[in-house]
């Protein structure tokens, strides 16, 4: 497993629901999501991080009308 020295802290920060070991080891979440053309959980309001779709379809979705 990968040694990092933020996670703690970035646990305390991460919004993701899932179980997954990349939790709080955000240079590994992103670049996983990023190679399949997708974002992190933490960028989706809760509603829609809870439905597990990363897709930027679905950021660009729920984000309408937000920003
Ligand atoms: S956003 Fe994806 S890679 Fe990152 S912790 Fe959640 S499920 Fe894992």
């Amino acid at each position: 497993m990968t040694v990092c020295e933020n996670r703690e802290k970035n646990l305390a920060e991460c919004t993701c629901t899932y179980s997954c070991d990349k939790r709080g080891i955000c240079c590994e979440c992103v670049a996983q999501h990023r190679a399949m053309g997708e974002l992190p959980g933490c960028f989706f309001p809760p509603e829609a991080e809870k439905t597990y779709d990363r897709t930027i379809r679905k950021f660009v979705e729920v984000m309408q009308g937000r920003v």
